[in-house]
């Protein structure tokens, strides 16, 4: 699994920071969380390829997190018979797309389904064969939510040695075994999977959470993610300005990756009024509350490994 920043920006496009994006990459498969306008220039810069995109998460209709819908959308269309798509969002987002497409009069030559937070929807916002993707309202200036990409557990460790004991001759059967099937012996005994596998292994967790100020949503979101994408959009000296425009600075997110418990975390929705040359200041001051965090940069790229892969140190 990876994640790739596309845009760490927050407000506006600046020649050096594009806008609020990031795409996790899991088998093929590609999932987009918030597309700011010109969201598909880094696109193309990160070579992602559009075949594989087949959801677009959007935490709320603010420009800098829409405004690159169309565009994706138009992209997508240039293949030949693309997969449908799915885009989550806030109450509107239906009605966004609906009328940029009528108003711009492009062609959509796939389905889309547009699948709108309600009071009544839950957590689980949307579920495939890999993983299941949650939200949350946040506390911004206007309704946002907040994602957790959550890969499915994987069954067990399979036991060889379990097997034989068990008189299940090394082949095809284990393999049946390992799909979670009951298999027979060649002495008729039948041995189902629990007997041979060991307790099944997490998933990966990645929650991105921008626009907001602290909230019980935000830590839900991050509790115990391998990786968080946090909005960390000023310094201290601006703490001011952040709450009264709805934002984090870079220590209120490193202190929510501490309390959330998360294994690493990146601060991404910088503002515009830092220069690249900044934002070691930003760092440094989330580094006082949280060892395990990070400045994003456009087109940044953050494998994540299962918890058994990693051996040695988180960032
Ligand atoms: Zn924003
Ligand atoms: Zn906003």
């Amino acid at each position: 699994m990876e994640c790739v920043l596309i845009g760490t920006g927050g407000m506006m496009p600046m020649p050096y920071r594009m806008l609020s994006s990031m795409a996790i990459r899991l088998n093929g498969k590609l999932y987009l969380f918030d597309a700011g306008e010109g969201t598909q220039i880094n696109w193309k810069k990160a070579r992602l390829g559009v075949r594989g995109l087949k959801l677009i998460a959007v935490t709320h209709l603010h420009a800098d997190h829409c405004l690159g819908i169309p565009g994706m959308l138009m992209l997508k269309a240039q293949m030949e018979a693309p997969e449908p798509l799915t885009i989550l969002g806030p109450p509107g987002t239906r009605e966004f797309v609906e009328r940029t497409r009528e108003m711009l009069a492009f062609r959509l030559n796939f389905p889309v389904e547009v699948i709108e937070w309600n009071a009544q929807s839950g957590s689980a916002a949307y579920r495939d064969e890999q993983a299941q993707i949650y939200w949350e309202p946040v506390k911004h200036t206007r309704f946002c939510l907040g994602y957790r990409f959550s890969e499915h557990d994987r069954a067990g460790k399979f036991s060889p040695e379990r097997a034989e004991a068990l008189g299940v001759p090394m082949g095809p059967l284990w393999g049946r075994l390992q799909k979670g099937e009951c298999v027979q012996t060649p002495r008729e005994r039948t041995v189902s999977p629990s007997e041979v596998l060991g307790p099944p292994r997490r998933g990966r967790h990645i929650a991105f959470v921008v626009d907001t100020r602290p909230a019980p949503g935000v830590y839900a979101l991050c509790k115990d993610a391998d990786l968080a994408f946090i909005e960390g959009m000023f310094l201290s000296e601006h703490a001011e300005h952040a709450e009264q425009k709805g934002h984090m600075t870079a220590c209120e997110a490193a202190q929510i990756a501490r309390q959330a418990q998360v294994a690493r975390t990146v601060l991404t929705h910088i503002s515009p009024r830092y220069e690249n040359s900044e934002l070691k200041g930003l760092e440094q001051e989330a580094r006082e509350h949280f060892r395990h965090v990070r400045v994003g940069h456009d087109l940044d790229t953050f494998e994540v490994h299962y918890p058994e892969e990693l051996s040695c140190g988180r960032l």
